[in-house]
This record gives C-alpha cells, sequence and structure tokens, in this order.
C-alpha cells in the first residue's frame, strides 16, 4: 500500500469543506472551522492538521479528489519520499 503524508495549511483553510464532502474519512472541520486529517487508524485522538498513513489506490484518488476541490489549495499530498502529489510542482 502507498503511504501518503496529508497536510493541511490552516492559514489558507477558509473552511469551505469541500474536502470534507468528498473525503470525510480523511478531512473533517475542528472548532476553528478549518480541516483536519483523520487518523487513518494512527496516533487516534489528536485533532492534527498532518499526517502519514497507509492508503488504497482507491482512498489515494479520493484524498487527492478532496485536495483538488479546495478553492484555495490548501491541501497538500506527498508521497513517501518526500515528492509533492499535489498540488503539482
Ligand atoms: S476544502 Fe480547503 S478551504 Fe475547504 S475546508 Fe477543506 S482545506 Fe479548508
Amino acid at each position: 500500500m502507498p503511504k501518503l503524508t496529508v497536510k493541511v495549511d490552516p492559514d489558507l483553510c477558509i473552511g469551505a469543506a469541500s474536502c470534507v464532502t468528498i473525503a470525510p474519512e480523511t478531512f473533517q472541520m475542528n472548532d476553528e472551522n478549518k480541516a483536519y486529517v483523520l487518523d487513518h487508524g494512527t496516533e487516534p485522538g489528536e485533532r492534527t492538521y498532518q499526517r502519514t498513513f497507509d492508503v488504497t489506490a482507491d482512498e489515494m484518488e479520493t484524498i487527492i479528489m478532496g485536495a483538488q476541490s479546495c478553492p484555495t489549495l490548501a491541501i497538500f499530498i506527498y508521497d513517501e519520499s518526500g515528492k509533492q502529489l499535489f498540488p503539482d510542482v
């Protein structure tokens, strides 16, 4: 399974929540109306803007679609080697 690092930049997030609509198993809104990244079975509990976890190909596609839906491009996705997959660089 590929490993992804998913990061939300809370300074860019405007709380539009489209990432939550598309990928609710990965993104949820916190009390400050910023999207945070769910734990996918690792380090449960803590609400954090960045996590690294294993994903299936389907999950990876959904997470990238969620990132693409963000109007401010506040979501960044990196592969295991640290290469940025989204937004395209
Ligand atoms: S889509 Fe972007 S702006 Fe909207 S909640 Fe998600 S990260 Fe924040």
